[in-house]
């Protein structure tokens, strides 16, 4: 009884931001062939995500559904068809990145303290938005620092859904959007319900960007390793969908 497949992209379909591979390219295709519908439910841009896919036709839903856009057959290309922008009182967010910072020691950071993107979007870069690659990774590979202080980070920022995102930051989308209101928006648009769709994501954990799906009533595949993402997929590699 599915229909819809949906998927996370980074850590599930590819290695984080980097291109889409042959291997998983053709599950999708084989997914596609067997009548399912695909989407994209991601966290960044929507033409990011098309470019990093190798421009493979599916619908794209981004930045935790502030963005969406569907694939149009004839120009192969993606067409808009929601771009929301939210405004940003910067002066405010500033000031109680400051206050998280000096209460837990996080004083240092490269660059800008704070990533404020175009959507509304936003970005608590801990090491700060210069960082050196080798320091992010270094700083909080398991999670730990980011989840003991992630509930504080969740309660000053009660205007915004919480993430833990990247290798050292927080990411911040206005509520009431994270991924299942995308895709609980998508569905209702298409008339499909939530039995009838399987989320594939490996950010399930707390304050992971798949957990609001993982945490509904939908479906939901881990992907622990995107590498070995059609040993997840299970029967619905062998099964037809729904129509
Ligand atoms: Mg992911």
């Amino acid at each position: 009884m599915i229909k819809l497949i949906a998927f996370d992209l980074d850590g599930t379909l590819t290695q984080h931001k980097t291109p889409l591979e042959k291997e998983n390219r053709a599950v999708l295709d084989e997914l596609a062939a067997r009548g399912y519908t695909l989407l994209m439910v991601g966290a960044g841009q929507c033409a990011r995500i098309f470019r990093q896919m190798g421009e493979y036709p599916l619908d794209i839903i981004g930045n935790y559904g502030l963005q969406a856009a569907v694939y149009d057959k004839e120009t192969g290309g993606l067409r808009t068809v929601r771009d929301l922008i939210f405004p940003v009182d910067r002066d405010s967010i500033n000031e109680r990145v400051d206050a998280l910072r000096t209460k837990h020691g996080f004083t240092a950071y490269r660059g800008a303290s704070v990533e404020f993107h175009p959507s509304g979007c936003v970005t608590f870069a801990i090491l700060g938005t210069e960082a050196l690659q080798a320091d992010k990774l270094a700083f909080d590979p398991d999670r730990i620092k980011r989840r003991a202080i992630y509930d504080e980070v969740v309660a000053t920022f009660p205007e915004y859904t919480v993430f833990v995102g990247g290798s050292s930051s927080f990411d911040m989308a206005p509520r009431p959007y994270d991924k299942l209101y995308a895709l609980d928006a998508y569905a209702k648009e298409h008339g499909i319900l939530h039995e009838e769709i399987v989320f594939v994501g490996d950010d399930y954990g707390p304050g992971g960007n798949d957990e609001s799906v993982y945490l509904s009533d939908i479906r939901f595949i881990k992907v622990d390793d995107y590498t070995r993402l059609r040993e997840a997929l299970g029967d619905l590699l062998t099964k037809e969908a729904t129509t």
